[in-house]
């Protein structure tokens, strides 16, 4: 019972830091101070919005996803940002409880969000927070002692290694830009955060997922146009083996 509390408190506690990395995903990109102004503003209507507008997750919904004053719409990405953070603080707390290995993974998990909805938003992986993640992977790592220093010094080479090959490769076959710096960047910190094993599976799986979509992104609309973001699927492909990674791989030494 205590627990559960706890677990719901971790909840909350997300949810009010998915909240500001939703102010983050908005001002970042246009370069705009994250801190001030201090309050956010409608858009449209440019009026303040009041503080119980702006509780994570409730006031959208009391608001049914439109500003109080202009009824413009709200995006859905705010309720969405607010409950995956939530969601993934409680979740890692329940499995890794208090530990710094559950502060380590957790703080991973809001650079992923951060820079997973700028890519979708805007199609591009801000280099100064992918290089935050990096500095703060590779200090969280060696000072919480999560790996050896060898293993994780070389997850983010390996991780930037595999991403330039790659987007070689494309460049060779495809005659066109496939993969740019923000993912080269975006594997090197899921490889200082994960070290070399995990980052190895976490790319494999991102692949994976992105062509799983792609493939019914072509079955549904028959046609495929544009340049694919990655960063989501890094991000989804990280996400999956933290979780499920030593699973998925002593499933697939079985079947060898
Ligand atoms: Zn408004």
């Amino acid at each position: 019972m205590e627990n559960l509390l706890l677990v719901i408190w971790f909840f909350i506690v997300g949810s009010v830091i998915g909240s500001f990395l939703n102010v983050c995903i908005f001002r970042i990109p246009e370069g705009k101070s994250v801190i001030f102004p201090v309050y956010s503003f409608c858009p449209k209507c440019e009026k303040k919005i009041l503080w119980r507008d702006n509780i994570p997750l409730l006031s959208f919904f009391l608001l049914r996803g439109k500003c109080r004053f202009c009824r413009e719409k709200i995006s859905a990405r705010y309720p969405l940002v607010e409950f995956l953070s939530g969601a993934v603080t409680a979740v890692n707390f329940y499995i890794f409880g208090y530990s710094f290995y559950f502060l380590h993974i957790t703080i991973f998990f809001y650079f992923l969000i951060l820079l997973s909805f700028i890519d979708i938003e805007k199609g591009t992986l801000p280099i100064r927070i992918s290089i935050i993640g990096v500095v703060w992977g590779i200090l969280s790592g060696v000072f919480g002692r999560i790996l050896s220093t060898y293993e994780i010094l070389l997850g983010g080479i390996l991780g930037g290694v595999i991403i330039i090959a790659v987007g070689l490769f494309g460049k060779l076959v495809f005659r066109k830009e496939s993969m740019g710096g923000g993912d080269v960047l975006l594997a090197m910190m899921i490889g200082f955060f994960l070290g070399y094993k995990d980052v190895f599976i976490s790319i494999w799986l991102a692949f994976l997922i992105s062509f799983i979509f792609i493939i019914g992104y072509i079955i549904k609309t028959r046609k495929l146009r544009g340049r694919i973001k990655f960063g989501p699927f890094l991000s989804l492909g990280a996400f999956v083996c933290v979780f499920f990674g030593e699973r998925l791989l002593s499933w697939y030494f079985r079947l060898l």
